[in-house]
């Protein structure tokens, strides 16, 4: 086996030809790992975000153009939202993360905001690791970091992840911030939302507590987090401290268990390309060829969630009724065996699904009161 750098090339130069040539890679941020992780068993998304695709361009060229996504007024309204929360040195942050987090420490006035700016990716998460040693070292102060750069594992390939915010509080321990554009009703938002905002911090909370690992004694990453969001209907910021204790070990699970990509790409055919200027037959093969586990939520999670509809519905595919649906089948995949089943041919009678899916026809033929076989 070729030494792990040799490997390391081959398989960034594997990544590359699969996005194609000059197609520049899209970077994984939080929001993709988090959807990644609420589907482990989807090989086709990991190899793609693996190799950097731009997945809503490449829906738009198989012809099912993503409607998933934030809008670019949506972004506009966000970034302003968050300079705003941002201005003065983050006065206002800071304030709220000692409300919220940490009121028995001291007000943190005069906190330190060092430059977080490096060549690349690496060099940014470089920057900021040494940004956290030196803030730890200057116990007793707070300290904003300003978009820092995180790196975190995801199968065998580094994704680099840029939090909104982190603060150092003055015992030493870490505090993710994620700042939002919905508002806080009364004190509470949308939950889809802020459950959302919770798996997006949970992975920055995973990527900070390996930074923290590699420090003696390592700091506290803390498991409750900041969500910043307009009050009400204003633009005022207004806050609320998130458990995210669950998502960061669902998550932290779910990235385990994603195969390696290394191993996924070994099992395409060579030559396969997902370069979205390829013909649409081409890039139908190309993405055919790696296994998917569609499930109505990637409705909601993914860009190519039209595209692999459409290839489910076509196949007759029983995930298209959804996970609980699936799950109660068993070995039965299509609509066209389960149909079989319960008409009395196809299938073992002894199979608890078989055997409910007859009783449930023949009760259905009963309340008829005719023979629909
Ligand atoms: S939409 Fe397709 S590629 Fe995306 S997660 Fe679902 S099955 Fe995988």
């Amino acid at each position: 086996m070729p030494p792990p750098r040799r490997r390391g090339t081959a398989l960034r130069q594997r990544l590359a030809d699969l996005r194609g040539p000059d197609v520049p890679a899209k970077a994984l941020d939080a929001r993709a790992l988090a959807a990644l992780a609420a589907n482990p068993g989807c090989s086709r998304r990991a190899i793609l975000d693996g190799a950097g695709v731009n997945k809503a361009a490449l829906a738009d060229a198989l012809g099912s153009p993503s409607a998933f996504g934030q809008s670019q007024f949506a972004l506009t309204r966000g970034n302003a939202f968050e300079a705003k929360v941002k201005a003065d040195g983050g006065a206002d942050l800071l304030r709220l993360v000692h409300e919220k987090l940490d009121p028995r420490a001291e007000p943190p006035t005069g906190a330190s905001v060092p430059d977080l700016s490096a060549i690349g990716p690496e060099g940014r998460t470089a920057r900021t690791a040494l940004a956290l040693r030196e803030a730890v070292a200057a116990s007793g102060t707070w300290t904003l970091l300003d978009h820092p750069m995180l790196a975190l594992d995801v199968a065998g390939s580094p994704a680099f992840l840029e939090p909104d915010a982190v603060v150092v509080h003055p015992d030493g321990s870490w505090t993710v911030v994620e700042i939002k554009s919905f508002p806080l009703l009364d004190g509470s938002a949308d939950p889809a939302k802020v459950g959302a905002a919770a798996r997006q911090a949970a992975v920055y909370v995973l990527a900070l507590e390996a930074v923290a690992a590699r420090l003696d004694p390592a700091p506290r990453v803390r498991h409750r987090v900041l969500l910043v969001c307009p009050k009400d209907f204003s633009n005022l910021p207004a806050a609320s401290a998130v458990d995210i204790r669950k998502q960061r070990a669902v998550t932290h699970r779910q990235l385990a268990r994603l195969t390696r990509i290394e191993e996924i790409a070994d099992t395409l055919p060579e030559g396969t390309c997902f370069s979205p200027e390829l013909p649409p037959e081409q890039l139908t093969a190309a993405v055919e060829a790696v296994p998917a586990a569609y499930a109505p939520e990637c409705l909601a999670a993914c860009e190519l969630a039209f595209h692999c509809r459409g290839r489910s519905r076509a196949a007759g595919a029983v995930t298209t009724l959804g996970r609980p649906v699936r799950a109660e089948l068993g070995g039965l995949t299509t609509v066209e065996d389960v149909l079989a089943a319960a008409r009395g041919e196809a299938g073992d009678p002894d199979d608890p699904a078989v055997a409910a899916l007859r009783r449930a026809a023949l009760l259905r033929d009963e309340a008829l009161g005719a023979t629909c076989r």
